[in-house]
């Protein structure tokens, strides 16, 4: 399912993500039924993520691919840091909705990501000036990086309280809650929503 999430409009330069695809690619660390399932569960599957979702060029992966290219542990290296990114965005995502201090370790690895981000700079065009991007480091970090950006936003100029946690034990779900009251528990009434409701239907009956 898709977060509904805001929009922060026109921010210059190219390949630019929002919240909801932040959302996303936390969410890609999933639990169904109560079992975590990884969307992203080698390196290839999320090099292929971030291509689609415009946070790495289609030749920054395949750089990525060919210096991997039978190296199994440079390729497990990578992979944990995605893994180990994702997390740690979860924890500081949990941290927002649940009103608490965020795990040390979580923030830090957060910050080390944020730090890993692309070279903004001016360039000049017929008509003035615009805003480009370097790339100077690695494509895994700087994809990582543009995907933490949106929360940073959020919590900069957003609304922090709406980012949610689904309050199903078996879902965790991330989620923008952009409804009029701000009060939305579950990531979706139709699924999440009905099941508890359920839930509490039958514990009445036997009680
Ligand atoms: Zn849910």
């Amino acid at each position: 399912m898709k977060t509904k999430a805001p929009d922060h409009g026109h921010r210059g330069h190219a390949h630019d993500v929002d919240l909801e695809d932040t959302f996303d690619f936390l969410n890609t660390d999933d639990t169904e039924n109560g079992f975590p399932v990884d969307k992203l569960p080698t390196l290839d599957d999320a090099l292929a993520w971030f291509v689609d979702r415009g946070v790495i060029h289609v030749e920054g992966a395949n750089r990525v691919r060919a210096q991997m290219s039978n190296n199994d542990p440079l390729m497990a290296r990578d992979l944990a840091r995605v893994h180990a990114v994702r997390s740690a965005l979860r924890e500081v995502a949990h941290s927002i909705a649940e009103e608490r201090a965020p795990d040390t370790g979580a923030l830090e690895t957060v910050n080390r990501a944020l730090h890993a981000r692309q070279v903004i700079e001016l360039v000049p065009g017929p008509d003035g000036c615009y805003v480009d991007h370097r790339h100077v480091g690695d494509p895994v970090d700087d994809a990582l990086a543009r995907l933490a950006d949106p929360l940073v936003m959020e919590l900069t100029a957003g609304h922090p309280e709406r980012i949610k946690v689904c309050a199903s034990d078996t879902c965790e779900w991330i989620f923008y809650d952009a409804s009029r009251t701000s009060r939305r528990r579950w990531c979706d009434m139709a699924t999440c929503g009905n099941r508890a409701k359920a839930a509490r239907h039958r514990m009445k009956l036997h009680a």
